[in-house]
C-alpha cells in the first residue's frame, strides 16, 4: 500500500470517506479527495479533513445519502454525515466572475481539471482518485510539492484579483508547510498588497491565527513584510518584524497578543477592531498589553489585587510569559503559585452588602468589602467569624478616625 493510501486509511474520518466513495461509485459517480488533504497525504502528514470532489449534483448527493448538509447547493457544497464525521462533499465546478473580490458570483459544475484550476495554488489543487488510488495533478503540483513552492494555479495577479483573501493565505501556507513562495507570485502579491484591506476581519483573524500557529511562523511574516502585506494591516510590526512566541501559547488570542505586545495603544486597538475579535479576546489581548508595558507596576500591588486581576486570561497569560522569559520569575512564581493554592478562582467573599447594613453609606461600603475582600486573599482572615471581628474593629476605627 502507498503511504498516501496508509495516510488515508488511518484518518478518523476514513470510515466515512470510505462509504461515501462506495456509494458514490457504486451509482457510477467519480469520487475523489481534494484540496489540503491530498496535499497532506503527499507530505506525510495527517490532514484536519477529508475533503471529498465528485461528478454528482448536490441534488444527486442529497437523494444518495441519508443525511446531508446544505453549505452551499449553488456553489456545489455539500455535506454528508456518517456517525461522528461530517464530510464535505463537493462537486466539480468552475468559477464565474469575481465581482467582489470575495467570490465567484455564480458556478457551474464541470471536470475535475476544471475545479483543480479554479484552486489557489498549485500544491492545493490536486485530487486522489479514492477508486484508481492514485494521485490526478493538472497543474504540476506535485512539482511543487517536491521543491517546496508556492505558486498560484495560472496568472498571479488574476487569481489575486479575484479573491484578495489569497494574498493572506499565500504567506499562511508559506508559515504552515514551511515552504518558499514562486517569484512571480511574490512579486503579484508586492503589486496588490492593498487590496487585502476588503478582506473581512473575521477572515483576516483566521488567517493571521493559522500563520502565528505555523511552524515556520518567522518566514511567513518575512512574506508579509517583503510583500507589504504586514504594512497594510499591521504597520506597527515593520519596525521589529522578530517572532519567538513564549509562554503557554495555545487560544488564538494567545498568539495574537504576542503579536501585538510592541504597538502603541492606539495601534493595538487598531488592531483588534480590524480583527473582529470578541469581547473577551479583546479584553484578555489589552489586560496582557498593559501588563506588559509595565510590570513592576503589577508586581507592587498588593496581593489581594493581584489575585483578582488574575481572573482575567490576559494577566494570567501575560504573567506566564513574562516567566517563560526570566523576567523577575521569583516574584511571578510566587503570585502564580497563591493563584494555584486558590484552586485558580476567587473564593467566595465572608462579607458582603448585608454584613454592613445601617452600618455604612454610599462610597465607604465598596472601599470596606474591598479591603475586607483583601484581607481574605492575603489569609489574614480565614473564616467569616474572623471576618465579622474584623469588621467590628473597622467600624470603630472608622468612627473614632
Ligand atoms: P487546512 O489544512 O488549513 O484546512 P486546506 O488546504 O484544506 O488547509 P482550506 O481553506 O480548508 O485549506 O480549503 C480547502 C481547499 O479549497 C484548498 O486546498 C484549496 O484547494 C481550495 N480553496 C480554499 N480557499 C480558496 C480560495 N480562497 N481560493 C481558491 N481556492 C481555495
Ligand atoms: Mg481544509
Amino acid at each position: 500500500m502507498s503511504q498516501v493510501q496508509h495516510l488515508l486509511e488511518t484518518h478518523p474520518h476514513w470510515p466515512a470517506v470510505n462509504a461515501i466513495y462506495h456509494k458514490l461509485q457504486a451509482a457510477g459517480y467519480k469520487a475523489f479527495l481534494a484540496g489540503g488533504c491530498v496535499r497532506d497525504a503527499l507530505l506525510g502528514i495527517t490532514a484536519n479533513d477529508l475533503d471529498v470532489a465528485t461528478n454528482a449534483t448536490p441534488d444527486q448527493i442529497e437523494a444518495l445519502f441519508e443525511k446531508t448538509v446544505n453549505v452551499g447547493k449553488v456553489f456545489g457544497v455539500m455535506r454528508v454525515i456518517i456517525g461522528d464525521a461530517d464530510i464535505e462533499v463537493a462537486t466539480f465546478r468552475t468559477d464565474g466572475d469575481y465581482k467582489d473580490g470575495r467570490r465567484p458570483d455564480h458556478v457551474e459544475f464541470s471536470s475535475p481539471e476544471e475545479d483543480a484550476k479554479r484552486r489557489d495554488f498549485t500544491v492545493n489543487a490536486l485530487f486522489y482518485d479514492l477508486v484508481a488510488k492514485k494521485v490526478l495533478d493538472y497543474v504540476d503540483g506535485e512539482k511543487d510539492l517536491k521543491i517546496k513552492l508556492i505558486r498560484t494555479v495560472g496568472d498571479a495577479e488574476r487569481r489575486f484579483k479575484e479573491d484578495h483573501l489569497r494574498l493572506l493565505r499565500a504567506a499562511r501556507f508559506v508559515a504552515q508547510l514551511d515552504f518558499s513562495l514562486d517569484s512571480a507570485t511574490q512579486t503579484a502579491i508586492g503589486a496588490m498588497a492593498s487590496l487585502v484591506n476588503t478582506v473581512s476581519g473575521e477572515r483576516l483573524r483566521d488567517e493571521m491565527g493559522k500563520l502565528l500557529k505555523a511552524k515556520a511562523a518567522s518566514k511567513g511574516l518575512r512574506v508579509m513584510q517583503e510583500t507589504g502585506l504586514l504594512k497594510e494591516l499591521f504597520a506597527f510590526r515593520l519596525s521589529d518584524n522578530s517572532w519567538q512566541p513564549r509562554g503557554p501559547t495555545k487560544e488564538t488570542w494567545h498568539f495574537l497578543s504576542l503579536f501585538m505586545r510592541k504597538a502603541s495603544r492606539e495601534e493595538l486597538e487598531k488592531a483588534v477592531a480590524l480583527l473582529r475579535l470578541s469581547v473577551k479576546e479583546q479584553r484578555a489581548i489589552l489586560k496582557s498589553w498593559e501588563l506588559w508595558q509595565n510590570p513592576s507596576a503589577f508586581l507592587q500591588k498588593r496581593r489581594g489585587e493581584q489575585l483578582q486581576a488574575l481572573t482575567d486570561p490576559g494577566v494570567l497569560f501575560a504573567l506566564q510569559v513574562l516567566l517563560s522569559e526570566g523576567t523577575q520569575s521569583a516574584s511571578i512564581q510566587n503570585i502564580l503559585d497563591d493563584w494555584e493554592s486558590w484552586g485558580a478562582e476567587l473564593p467566595k467573599p465572608y462579607l458582603n452588602g448585608e454584613d454592613l447594613k445601617g452600618k455604612l453609606s454610599g462610597k465607604s461600603i465598596g472601599v470596606c468589602l474591598a479591603e475586607a475582600f483583601n484581607e481574605q486573599l492575603e489569609r489574614r482572615l480565614d473564616s467569616r467569624e474572623k471576618a465579622l471581628a474584623w469588621l467590628q474593629g473597622y467600624l470603630q476605627k472608622e468612627q473614632h478616625g
